[in-house]
């Protein structure tokens, strides 16, 4: 289909951006950040008693790194990319993961959750996806390649360039 690769090329750039900003701001401010040790253990949402939202932008980004059409569903209370205490996906994880530190000052975690979420929902927008904020056992289970065929499709901006 004409234009397809450039629209779905276009979103993951633009997800992929999205993180750059995450990483970067972590960085710059280590101290409210956390340090996160790796251990995994909030991986494991039900024994952890943590949860993890995330968007379809970021579902579609994770199914594009990993060349899928489908992505693993959760079937116990643990994330279904989590392998032994190592993340598979640690490159392409969600913006709640890269967020998230046990370590982290709570304030510093809500301002960067907020922001990037304003970007994903714009870029929901954007592509004409709608816009959905999902534990992830939910949204996984809900995902679909076929529902980010709009995604794919050249977005104005492409077509009048
Ligand atoms: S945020 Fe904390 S609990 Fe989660 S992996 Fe890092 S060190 Fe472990
Ligand atoms: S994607 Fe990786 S970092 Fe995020 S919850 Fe799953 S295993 Fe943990």
């Amino acid at each position: 289909m004409a234009g397809e690769p450039q629209g779905r090329d276009r979103l993951i750039q633009e997800v992929a951006a999205i993180y750059d900003w995450i990483d970067a701001r972590c960085r710059q401010e280590p101290a409210r950040a956390g340090r996160c040790k790796t251990c995994g253990a909030c991986c494991d949402f039900a024994a952890y008693d943590h949860r993890l939202f995330v968007t379809p932008p970021e579902l579609a980004y994770l199914a594009a790194r990993l060349g899928v059409q489908e992505l693993k569903t959760m079937t116990t209370g643990r994330c279904p990319y989590q392998e032994g205490m190592n993340c598979t996906v640690h490159e392409h994880r969600f913006a709640g993961c890269r967020i998230f530190c046990c370590d982290g000052d709570p304030d510093f975690q809500s301002e960067l959750s907020e922001e990037a979420l304003r970007r994903l929902k714009a870029l929901c927008e954007e592509f004409r996806v709608p816009y959905r904020y999902q534990d992830l056992a939910a949204a996984l289970a809900g995902f679909n390649c076929g529902t980010f065929q709009s995604a794919w499709a050249p977005c104005p901006a492409d077509r009048e360039g």
